[in-house]
């Protein structure tokens, strides 16, 4: 979103038209971001011509399952990474083959975990039963990919490590003979191999220890044909944040994938699978200022919508961006900004804003991933529209809940009459 003459524009497009348009709390999102997170990766490993890695993205669905933004990035010519069937579904709606689905469970049922390969996506299997469980049925019929836990604490928040030695997702690198002998058992095709960390590193090169395990684990399987990466890129929330320098990033991977092909005597693909990375910035929450409140020690901002729309902030302590769209240049004034869930739902505490005054329309930025997608009917409340801006046009791609949504499936039992009186 930029700031021009005065209001603040989304590819030319006045935000402000934008709400009024489509009405508010409104998700908001913008195509040509996307499509340059997408661009900034992708040259990132394109090296020289002839010293190129064979790349390839895979958009992790989760952060934003919208089935536009699932189509754009086919457009774009991604891959997906799912985790749930459900999610799978939703990216064959958006067109992509089962064979560019990747579907990583998390001790999903078996019986969720059938549905799926039945569709015929490429599974990443995350336990030694489910490994078993894949040779029992299958034999050596399905080829799989391993979800392997390299035993490294990284990331941000505790609630977004998935890689250190206690987290319960991927096989633990302990039982790397174990894994080994299930599979040589049924002789089950392995055909990837695939570490993700979790989100938010500190540091890039976390990338290279994840390397070092995966190369040295696919000694033991001759027939890869790709090695994943996973996610855990780190974005800018603000400025002076720490981001992943891509650059840096795919210098560094790119060489050290080269060398260890060279050792493996095959090309394979590299893959990653952001989520975050390519979807936050792009995302904006619009809300309106429903009371401006004085108190005491503060002044609270309390605005139509809350945690049930984006839980980032009480979930995960998550920072995000607040601009004051409809008074861009008022006199700057601290406010703790708030949702109207009954409980304790701050977006921000004593946060620098241009005067809010009631009526105003509040952007909350990169709310794009794990915004719309964590959102949630609690209070009763509907979720909101979302908006897709693609060359300088706004697009409805979901709309506005209603009350009947929140009926939907209810069925509600006829008393005869009133048990007890008061
Ligand atoms: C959530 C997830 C991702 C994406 O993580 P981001 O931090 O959003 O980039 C990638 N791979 C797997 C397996 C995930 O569960």
């Amino acid at each position: 979103m930029q700031l021009e003459n005065h209001q603040y524009t989304i590819q030319g497009v006045d935000a402000l038209a934008i709400a009024e348009e489509f009405g508010l709390p409104l998700y908001v999102y913008d195509a040509d971001k996307i499509i340059e997170k997408i661009g900034l990766l992708r040259s990132a490993f394109s090296g020289t011509p002839d010293r190129s890695v064979n790349l390839k993205i895979k958009y992790a669905a989760k952060a934003l399952t919208n089935v536009s933004i699932l189509k754009l990035m086919r457009q774009q010519g991604l891959d997906v990474e799912v985790v749930s069937v459900n999610e799978a579904r939703l990216a064959q709606l958006a067109g992509f083959e089962p064979s560019q689905i990747m579907y990583t469970p998390s001790g999903n049922a078996w019986s969720e975990i059938q549905e799926a390969l039945e569709m015929g996506v490429q599974l990443n299997a995350d336990s030694l039963p489910l490994l078993e469980q894949i040779g029992q049925t299958y034999g050596s019929q399905y080829p799989i990919a391993l979800r392997i836990n390299p035993s490294i604490a990284e990331g941000g928040n505790f609630k977004i490590q998935t890689g250190h030695g206690d987290s319960k997702f991927g096989i633990p690198i302990d039982y790397r003979d174990q894994i080994k002998s299930i599979i040589s058992q049924y002789g089950i095709p392995v055909v990837g191999l695939h570490i993700h960390t979790g989100s938010d590193f500190k540091d890039g090169n976390t990338f290279l220890k994840i390397a070092d395990v995966l190369f040295d684990l696919a000694m033991d399987y001759p027939d890869l044909k790709f090695i994943d990466f996973g996610s855990g890129f780190k974005v800018r929330y603000r400025e002076g944040d720490y981001a992943t320098d891509l650059v840096d990033l795919g210098a560094k991977v790119s060489a050290a994938f080269r060398s260890f092909c060279e050792r493996y005597g095959r090309e394979l693909e590299l893959c990653f699978e952001p989520g975050k990375l390519l979807v936050s910035e792009s995302g904006h929450l619009l809300a309106g200022v429903n009371v401006v409140k004085e108190n005491p020690t503060r002044t609270f901002v309390q605005v139509d919508s809350g945690l049930n729309h984006l839980i980032r902030p009480m979930m995960y302590d998550a920072y995000h961006d607040i601009k004051n769209l409809s008074n861009p240049n008022g006199a700057e004034k601290s406010y703790t900004v708030v949702g109207y869930i009954c409980e304790t739902d701050t977006f921000a505490t004593d946060r620098q804003l241009p005067e809010v005054r009631t009526g105003d329309v509040l952007s909350f930025e990169n709310a794009g991933a794990y915004g719309f997608s964590m959102a949630s009917n609690y209070n009763a409340r509907l979720r909101p529209a979302e908006v897709m801006v693609y060359e300088g046009k706004p697009y409805l791609i979901r709309q506005r809940e209603t009350f009947e949504d929140l009926l939907r499936g209810q069925e509600i039992i006829e008393f005869e009459e009133e048990l007890v009186k008061n």
